[in-house]
């Protein structure tokens, strides 16, 4: 299902023009507009989620497939040296368009591009509790 007024939804539908890299029945591939590197490309659903959380199941299941094929692509064409998924779910995490996406980067040698956090220190108490409240 299409939202009104989602500019993701009419982009991958065709709707609005876009520099599309690969297209099936599910996905559309576009270059981003703000790119971190050159080639940077959005893995863009046909159908409406607002983030992974509500991606159906089965749709889910069909994103990495397809980010394989264009990630081979990508390598072959572009002759990157690394490629960087990076997908945001919610403001906190930088997400600014509020349809389901994975940033596909390409990586290369001396790009100057940061795709970064601050490693934290967790004690070995902190470690056994997060362990503890997610593993049951
Ligand atoms: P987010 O921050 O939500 O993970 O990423 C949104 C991305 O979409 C940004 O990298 C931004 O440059 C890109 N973007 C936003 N609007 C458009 C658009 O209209 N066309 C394209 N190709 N990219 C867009
Ligand atoms: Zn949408």
């Amino acid at each position: 299902m299409k939202k009104d007024n989602c500019i993701f939804c009419k982009i991958a539908n065709g709707e609005i023009p876009s520099k599309t890299i690969y297209e099936d029945e599910h996905f559309r591939v576009i270059l981003d507009l703000g790119p971190a590197a050159r080639g940077h490309a959005l893995l863009i659903p046909k159908e409406h989620a607002d983030n992974l959380y509500e991606l159906p199941a089965e749709l889910a299941a069909e994103v990495l497939p397809a980010a394989k094929k264009i990630a081979a692509k990508m390598r072959q064409k572009l002759q990157c040296d690394g490629l960087n998924l990076v997908q945001n779910n919610g403001e906190t995490a930088g997400q600014t368009v509020m349809h389901f996406h994975l940033h596909m980067i390409p990586r290369y040698e001396n790009d100057g591009q940061q795709i970064n956090w601050i490693p934290g220190e967790p004690s070995e108490e902190e470690l056994e509790a997060v362990m503890r409240q997610l593993a049951e």
